[in-house]
């Protein structure tokens, strides 16, 4: 029996997490996700939040955009376009993006791609949000 679950948070950035953790807690596409140690091998859709993890009782927030996690029972690897954790969210940034992408949906342009802007502004919202948790 494992007693941690190795945690590796993949970008194209690069690797942003690899830690052994006691417990994992992420948006699925079917809701909240629990990760325990010894979790039955699974792949799921991972919609766009907030992520946390605790190693001894230390909770470690980080804000993911979507993705795919596949979990055995000594692992679990999350591939994901974005993820950061919400101490290093630059607020101002993400307010920038918000900005810009409502301007964008409100001209409602004929070159406008609506989904590449409301997810953009999702993405910021959802990043000011989890910056303030922390
Ligand atoms: P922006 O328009 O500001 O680039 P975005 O939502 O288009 O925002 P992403 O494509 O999600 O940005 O991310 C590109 C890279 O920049 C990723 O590595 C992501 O972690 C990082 N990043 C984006 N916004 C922020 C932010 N507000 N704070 C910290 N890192 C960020």
């Amino acid at each position: 029996m494992h007693k941690t679950i190795h945690l590796k948070i993949i970008t194209p950035s690069g690797i942003i997490v690899s830690n052994d953790v006691d417990a994992i807690n992420l948006p699925s596409s079917n809701g909240e996700l629990g990760i325990l140690p010894n979790h039955e091998p699974i792949i799921s859709k991972v919609e766009m939040g907030k992520l946390c993890y605790t190693i001894k009782n230390t909770s470690v927030t980080f804000f993911v955009s979507d993705g795919f996690l596949e979990v055995t029972g000594s692992s679990a690897i999350l591939l994901t376009d974005a993820a950061e954790e919400a101490q290093n969210i630059d607020i101002f940034r993400a307010k920038a993006a918000q900005k810009r992408a409502e301007e964008r949906i409100k001209t409602q342009e004929a070159s406008l791609d609506n989904y590449r802007a409301e997810t953009a502004l999702k993405r910021a919202i959802h990043r000011l949000n989890i910056s303030s948790l922390k």
